[in-house]
This record gives C-alpha cells, sequence and structure tokens, in this order.
C-alpha cells in the first residue's frame, strides 16, 4: 500500500520560494552563485527566469527560434554566441529587439527584468538545452 502525505505546508512552501527567487533575481540582477547564494533559492530563480524568457521569445521572437540557435555554439559569456547573439547578430541587439531602446521598459517592469537574466552571461547555459529540444521549461 502507497501511502502518501502532503503536508499543510508545501504549496505555500513552493510558492514562497518562488517569491523568493523573484525579489533575489531583482535584488541581484544576476544568477551566479556569489550573487544568488542559497542554492534552492538560485535553482527556482533560474527555472522562473527561464519560464518568463520562454514566454517573451515565443510572443516577440523571430519565428521558430528554437531551431535557429546551435547548441554547439551556445556560450552564455559571449556577446555573439550567446542565445541574444545567435538570434539577432549580438546581445545588446537581442535586448533592443525584445524590448525596444528604451531601457527603463526592461529595467523598470520587473516581469521584463526577471526575463532578460535568463539571457545574462552568468546564467546556466545548460539550462537553456531542455528548452531548445523543445521541451517545456
Ligand atoms: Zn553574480
Amino acid at each position: 500500500m502507497i501511502v502518501s502525505v502532503v503536508y499543510p505546508g508545501a504549496v505555500t512552501h513552493a510558492l514562497d520560494l518562488e517569491a523568493r527567487a523573484r525579489a533575489a533575481l531583482l535584488d541581484a540582477w544576476c544568477v551566479c552563485d556569489y550573487c544568488v547564494p542559497e542554492p534552492d533559492v538560485r535553482a527556482v530563480a533560474c527555472r522562473v527566469a527561464l519560464r518568463d524568457a520562454v514566454v517573451v521569445l515565443d510572443a516577440r521572437g523571430p519565428v521558430a527560434w528554437r531551431g535557429r540557435v546551435s547548441v554547439a555554439r551556445l556560450d552564455m559569456r559571449s556577446g555573439a554566441d550567446c542565445l541574444l547573439g545567435q538570434l539577432y547578430g549580438d546581445y545588446g541587439s537581442g535586448l533592443r529587439a525584445l524590448y525596444g531602446d528604451d531601457l527603463d521598459e526592461l529595467y523598470g517592469h520587473r516581469e521584463n527584468a526577471v526575463a532578460s537574466l535568463a539571457f545574462t552571461s552568468t546564467f546556466p547555459r545548460d539550462l537553456w538545452l531542455p528548452v531548445l529540444a523543445g521541451y517545456a521549461p
């Protein structure tokens, strides 16, 4: 017999963690393990940023963007070989294409700011691989 126990705080805790992760992202403006040192918060923060970034790309990115990124070339530390670099020529052009020239639009809106962190140099490259292979984040 299998008995599963869901303790009452489980759902609340998961929501807490996501809220803490979003706050950590906006506090640090970075997802590296120095800026977001708690591993569980960092893992959720990266997942949140990735999920938001995929929504942005699906809505405003190039058609069939997943198929336009070379996994072999993908290097988040390179302005040309990062995800936006490959899709738009360079990282900065990608940000402008997705968010416009108005940086207030990018940094002044929490959702945009969180999503954009998944495009930055410290974002774990490997988290993009399942997305590029067609799996939902
Ligand atoms: Zn950092």
